[in-house]
């Protein structure tokens, strides 16, 4: 297994996968982008994955240079070149190469390129013991700046609450949105558990529409588990039994501190293993 990158229609090897540095993706964050798991050979909600990357493109006026079949088949042949079965994707549309200056018109032509590697975002034991959060004091991108639905190449907004999190010496930084009310984590969304119903944040409250999420709450509906989206208040954090973050990197994690304070037993919940195991065997037989 070795590293491939995809770039306009050529593989490359990582060390040689080279964008021009006129990029507007990298010269301003103009661009969006999705992250994707392959389990088993298979690319995971691959049909959700295009939806959010074709909206996330469609929002900031951009267009893919590509046929949703061609992207597809562009991402398998990435993860077959690297001889992955069990891999990460990092697909990105850019606004492409251009003259200095923000406006899009100076770059006509969209770069898009496609990473295929491993990735591990928390290490094992973390599943085992589950992780500590603060809530941020970096509010989530208001929805009239930049709505937290468009996954773009501007990420500064989670990356100062997740260096806050690291100065405090927390895994992770939940934020709360213009009004008060939880969103997200900087990159997963939150899930509580109280008195046997699993809630989380609705899209208006600021949120990225996460694939995992999605399947969250199709697996919660299966297996005939309350669930609800609705607005939460870093109150219902505090009093929760239970707390767990989903993403496409991070799978499901259990959350066992917020702000210092113990959620539950300060163990992972019984509800947040049984739904853990769920999402492993669906990701295997799906
Ligand atoms: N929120 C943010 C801000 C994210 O970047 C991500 C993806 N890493 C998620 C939520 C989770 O989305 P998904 O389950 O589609 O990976």
């Amino acid at each position: 297994m070795s590293p491939k990158v995809w770039i306009d229609g050529k593989l490359f090897d990582k060390a040689d996968a080279k964008l021009s540095v006129y990029d507007h993706g990298l010269l301003y964050g103009d661009g969006v982008f999705e992250g994707i798991r392959v389990y088993n050979g298979k690319i995971f909600e691959c049909d959700a994955h295009l939806d959010r990357l074709w909206a996330s493109a469609k929002a900031i006026r951009l267009t893919i240079p590509l046929s949703r079949e061609q992207f597809c088949a562009a991402m398998e042949e990435t993860v077959r070149a690297g001889g992955f079965k069990d891999c990460y994707i990092r697909a990105v549309v850019t606004r492409g190469p251009g003259d200095l200056g923000i406006d899009p018109r100076k770059s006509p032509r969209p770069s898009v390129f496609i990473i295929a590697d491993l990735i591990a975002v928390y290490p094992r034991e973390i599943y085992e013991k589950g992780i500590s959060l603060i809530t941020s004091s970096v509010i989530r991108n208001h929805p009239n700046a930049l709505s937290a639905r468009i996954k773009s190449l501007n990420y500064l907004n989670n990356i100062l609450a997740k260096i806050e999190a690291n100065d405090a010496g927390a895994t992770e930084a939940v934020m709360l949105n213009h009004e008060g009310n939880v969103s997200e984590c900087t990159a997963e969304n939150i899930f509580i558990v109280r008195e046997g119903q699993v809630q989380t944040p609705t899209p208006s409250d600021g949120i990225l529409e996460g694939v995992t999420r999605k399947v969250m709450l199709r697996l919660c509906r299966q297996m005939q588990i309350p669930c609800v989206e609705k607005i939460l208040q870093r109150h219902d954090l505090y009093i929760a039994d239970e707390c767990f973050l989903t993403g496409t990197g991070a799978e499901v994690v259990p959350v066992t501190r917020i702000d210092g304070r113990e959620i539950g037993t300060g163990q992972p919940g019984a509800m947040t293993r049984r739904l853990m195991d769920a999402f492993h065997r669906h990701v295997r037989e799906s």
